[in-house]
């Protein structure tokens, strides 16, 4: 349930004392402060309110009772766009591009592919440390070295690093190499005692959509990380990434789902991310898909990029070779420009 009041903090008082008498504890209220109005969001059961209690109040605008689990996820809930800040960049505001390998092969490989693509314009270096792979003789990755190059790189070249945790053991690891955003892949999308533990850092968390998981169940999956659990208290640092679902087509790994871009986008205030790359798994595919991508409204792309795409230990049939970057990144800021008129 959700009320509007007025912004005055005087009738903000009057209406959490009204729903004091109604049963409501001010630890279950979480009130965003808009300009236009207050929104207040009342997290877990509502059936015993009696909103004929509200009706005759000044203080407020509009009682919406949520027939959906993730009201503090919602627009109803809170109108304005999130920006989530990761450094100096704010993704939600303008175009962000994140590109790097699918998986840290080595330093040397790291550091050549985040100069690339830091001068084609890449405001965040992706690399994977810990890789979840659908064979377990496929190549896992480098695990705590591959933080520790990650960091290294970091320093060096001054990008922020998105990279996946697949545990929540790893968090503390996460934490010691200061990882900026904690990606959780399409596989985890569902960990829930992962996503309860991410609901305990200050950091940002890049959720994929699974395979196959509705946008219901992904919303519900997101608001694990926002709203926070019996463990922890949430954490509003969360961006919704779209990576494709599987298809009976062999000609394709993954299909895009064009539509989860303006429906995530209505339907919530998270920065909404397109993945072109495991959606498609092809490299000619990936450009266009992630023009469409930022044409129906996303906030930022995340690329895989590779300095050697056909000797690469993962995901190489769909890397964008890092001398192609440049212009990738010019295309993709032209789209966005031609769908965001100054
Ligand atoms: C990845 O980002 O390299 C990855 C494993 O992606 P996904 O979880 O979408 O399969
Ligand atoms: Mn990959």
């Amino acid at each position: 349930m959700i009320l509007k009041t007025r912004p005055d903090e005087d009738g903000l008082e009057r209406v959490i004392e009204k729903l004091g008498q109604q049963g409501v504890e001010p630890k279950d209220l979480d009130i965003s402060k808009g300009t236009s109005s207050y929104i207040i969001g009342i997290r877990g059961d509502t059936s015993g309110i009696n909103e004929g209690a509200f009706s005759g109040m000044p203080e407020i605008e509009d009682v919406i009772r949520m027939t959906v689990k993730w009201k503090l996820l919602s627009r109803e809930y809170h109108p304005e766009d999130t920006v989530v800040k990761v450094g100096d960049i704010e993704v939600g505001r303008g175009l962000t591009i994140m590109s790097g390998p699918c998986a840290i092969e080595s330093y040397e490989q790291l550091l050549k592919t985040a100069r690339a693509v830091r001068s084609a314009g890449a405001h965040m270096l992706r690399g994977g440390a810990y890789k979840p792979r659908t064979s377990r003789v496929d190549f896992q990755g480098l695990g705590e070295d591959g933080l520790q190059m990650l960091k290294k790189v970091k320093d060096e070249l001054g990008l922020p690093v998105v990279t996946e945790i697949t545990d929540k053991e790893n968090i503390p690891l996460f934490q010691k190499y200061d990882i900026d955003v904690y990606q959780v892949g399409a596989r985890n999308c569902q960990n829930f005692p992962l996503l309860k533990a991410l609901a305990g850092i200050d950091r940002p968390v890049l959720l994929k959509r699974g395979d196959h998981i509705s946008v219901d169940e992904f919303l519900n999956a997101a608001d694990y990380v926002y709203s926070g659990n019996g463990e922890n208290s949430g954490n509003k640092k969360v961006m919704l990434c779209e990576r494709g679902d599987k298809t009976a087509d062999p000609a394709y790994r993954n299909v895009f789902n064009i539509n989860n871009i303006p429906n995530l986008r209505q339907m919530t205030h998270l920065p909404v991310i397109a993945d072109p790359s495991h959606s498609t798994g092809e490299r000619r595919l990936v450009l266009p898909v992630a023009c469409a991508a930022v044409a129906a409204g996303a906030h930022g792309v995340i690329i895989e990029v590779h300095i050697d795409p056909p000797n690469a230990l993962c995901d190489g049939k769909q890397s964008i070779y890092a001398k192609d970057a440049k212009e990738m990144a010019r295309q993709l800021k032209t789209v966005y420009a031609a769908v965001h008129p100054r």
